[in-house]
């Protein structure tokens, strides 16, 4: 077989190992993105809950204080029935009495309203609190996971290159810039192989049977004449 030839086979090889271990260091970085992400997301719904019951109980302590106001001014118009001349000054104090009553009675409904609010919301909260680092646990180990994985698809990635280097240089220039230019136009596969099938195992199309002897012979490099690629005789097992 050409030298050459066995060497753009060889070449193929670890260029095809770098674009899977490329593709893995690319999509890896993205992986951690999403892991974080979702930490993230968990962080957020808890703060939007917390933030919810900051308000409501501001809104308690108001509701608080106006009930104060409100029962003693109750007290305040009960005193003064005892004080009236009249009976239209009675009554009048009575009709302010039963106002005051009612805006009271509401703003009870309303305390027991925001009460309820505020138990719902720590309930909310816990739950969210638990979510949050069950997935704050996880998120730590499925990160680590992946910078671990990274860095061996890395250092892989590191070692091909320079296998894939040396190899390079055993080519003369002008061979290894056309495989090359083939690689990158051709989807990463410079060098195909031809079977007994006698189609290009690149573009699938047939090779003229008097190619098929040369490609057989492996003592020529031959090109596809449909796609370009290198051609090489592969064995049926
Ligand atoms: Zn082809």
């Amino acid at each position: 077989m050409d030298p050459h030839l066995r060497t753009l086979i060889d070449l193929q090889a670890l260029d095809t190992r770098i674009a899977a271990l490329d593709a893995d260091a690319a999509r890896i970085p993205k992986q951690i993105e999403a892991i974080q992400a979702a930490v993230q997301e968990a962080r957020k719904t808890l703060d939007a809950l917390k933030a919810r019951q900051d308000t409501a109980r501001k809104d308690l302590r108001a509701k608080e204080k106006d009930l104060e106001v409100v029962t003693a001014k109750r007290a305040k118009g009960e005193a003064r029935l005892y004080e009236v001349k009249t009976n239209k000054e009675y009554s009048a104090v009575l009709t302010e009495i039963e106002d005051i009553k009612q805006e009271k009675s509401r703003t009870e409904e309303e305390i027991l309203g925001l009460m309820e609010l505020g138990e719902r919301l720590s309930a909310d909260i816990r739950e969210a609190e638990s979510r949050h680092t069950t997935r704050e646990e996880q998120g730590t180990q499925d990160e680590a996971a992946a910078r671990q994985r990274l860095a061996t698809v890395e250092r892989e990635l590191a070692g091909v290159r320079g296998e894939r280097a040396t190899l390079a240089r055993e080519l003369p220039k002008g061979l290894l810039g056309d495989y090359e230019r083939v690689l990158k136009a051709r989807a990463g596969l410079g060098i195909a192989p031809v079977n007994a099938a006698g189609v290009c195992g690149g573009c699938r199309v047939a090779i003229r049977p008097q190619a098929i002897q040369e490609i057989r012979s492996g003592t020529a490099l031959t090109h596809c004449e449909s796609c370009g690629r290198f051609l090489y005789w592969q064995d049926t097992a």
